[in-house]
């Protein structure tokens, strides 16, 4: 990995940094974030021949996934998984663990020698005033001038608390699932985890494993469950074989499937969900992959609980009428994109904060702006990912030309 700049935000600043080049053909393309998704379209350019350099935020590539919890292995394959240009190695097994991940992120960005500059956050994109390229504010009063731009910010920005009522008198412990690092934190308490996503259903079980002495799951809309794996085969590929047949026959198809691979836990208070799978994944929620969470609910050691409607002071309200009282809350409420400050000025949001050009597609009214990592496909995001850089680096090197 080349390190370009490395500036602590509390060192004196000096004079704003106008990295301008006289001449425009000459701009690198800068690529915001250094996750998976910016490493692998910077490979991609490179690869094209395209200069990238990567503005990561963070001291590290990779930075989200060194915040992850320390239980969570990879829901796709290893091999499904890879980016451009770089296989993972056998040795991380078939399920990847979070610390081989961060391993690999950083053996990526020095294998393939990539330009990245950490420790810089770009706080706004704006176009150039001659509109030839676009210009980065970043921080430390930096200006960034560069011929396109890749926002690799992530789908995971910013953690989302809901605004409960209540929340803010509330005297026990809530915590949000970013901060939420491991079981034993939790050993011998009572726990309520709110939301049953991939990381709520896997916290739950997390807690149990490492003795929590309660864990209770509350639940909004019950999920679709998968298998992440049946008789080897992986629920991934099943997902890579169906993703582009239409949204309904999935549906239909995925019921009897659901039938077969999955127990009923209605009368633990887990209904099958009513909705398609297909159509869920479309409005943004990925199924669950099983990574002990229906054993757990069966034998009564995660119990569901209703949604939560607000807090009291000692207290949680649900929206059944019942009011609980653990020691600790864990909200796996997910994320929000984070990027009105960023571009949301350039009228490239829809109204849920989502891009409305994504991958070699950017913006209409805004060629040369591309984003990469904000659809939550059903086979697997880094594998769309891996396919989104080579497309958007296509797509550059065409607009340079
Ligand atoms: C718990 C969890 C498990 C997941 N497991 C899987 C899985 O098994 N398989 C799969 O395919 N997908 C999985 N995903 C989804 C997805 O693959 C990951 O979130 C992946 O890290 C997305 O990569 P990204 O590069 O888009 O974003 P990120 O990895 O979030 O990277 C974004 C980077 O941008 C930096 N950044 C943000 N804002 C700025 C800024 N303004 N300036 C400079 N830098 C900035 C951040 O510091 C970060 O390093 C998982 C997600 C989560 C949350």
């Amino acid at each position: 990995m080349i390190t370009l700049a490395l500036m602590e935000d509390s060192a004196p600043r000096p004079a704003p940094q106008a990295i301008t080049t006289a001449n425009p053909a000459d701009r690198p393309v800068y690529v915001i974030g250094g996750g998976p998704g910016g490493l692998a379209t910077a490979y991609a350019l490179r690869a094209q021949g395209v200069r990238a350099v990567v503005v990561e935020k963070a001291d590290a590539v990779g930075a989200s996934w060194r915040r992850h919890y320390d239980r969570l292995h990879l829901h796709t394959t290893r091999r499904l998984s890879a980016l451009p240009g770089l296989v993972m190695p056998r040795r991380f097994g078939r399920w990847v663990a979070r610390d081989d991940m961060v391993r690999y992120l950083e053996k990526y960005a020095e294998v393939h020698e990539l330009e990245t500059v950490t420790g810089v956050e770009v706080s706004r994109v704006e176009r150039t005033a001659d509109g030839t390229g676009w210009l980065l504010r970043a921080s430390g009063g930096r200006e960034l001038v560069g011929s396109a731009v890749v926002v690799a910010t992530g789908y995971n920005h910013t953690p989302h608390l809901p605004d409960w009522p209540g929340r803010e008198t509330f005297k026990g412990e809530l915590a949000h699932a970013a901060a939420y690092r491991s079981g034993k934190e939790y050993a011998g308490r009572d726990v309520l985890v709110v939301g049953v996503g991939n990381t709520g259903a896997e916290i739950a079980v997390d807690l149990v494993e490492n003795g929590a002495a309660r864990v209770r799951l509350s639940v909004r809309t019950a999920p679709h469950i998968v298998r992440r794996s049946t008789a080897g085969w992986a629920a991934q590929y099943t997902a890579v074989l169906v993703r582009r047949l239409p949204v309904r026959l999935v549906d239909r198809l995925a019921r009897p499937m659901a039938k077969l691979s999955v127990p009923d836990l209605s009368a633990h208070g887990l209904p099958r969900p009513d909705s398609g799978l297909y159509s869920r994944v479309k409005e943004g929620a990925i199924p669950v992959q099983d990574v002990g969470l229906i054993d757990a609910v069966r034998k009564g050691r995660v119990e569901i609980t209703a949604a939560v409607t607000g807090f009291e002071e000692d207290g949680v309200v649900l929206a059944d009428g019942t009011r609980i009282t653990p020691d600790a809350v864990v909200a796996a409420t997910g994320y929000v994109r984070g990027l009105e400050d960023l571009v949301g000025h350039l009228g490239v949001l829809d109204d849920r904060g989502r891009p409305v050009g994504h991958g070699a597609r950017p913006p209409k009214d805004t060629p040369g702006l591309y984003f990469t990592g904000f659809t939550t496909p059903i086979s697997g995001t880094l594998r769309e990912l891996a396919i989104d850089a080579e497309r958007i680096a296509k797509a550059v090197r065409r607009q340079l030309r």
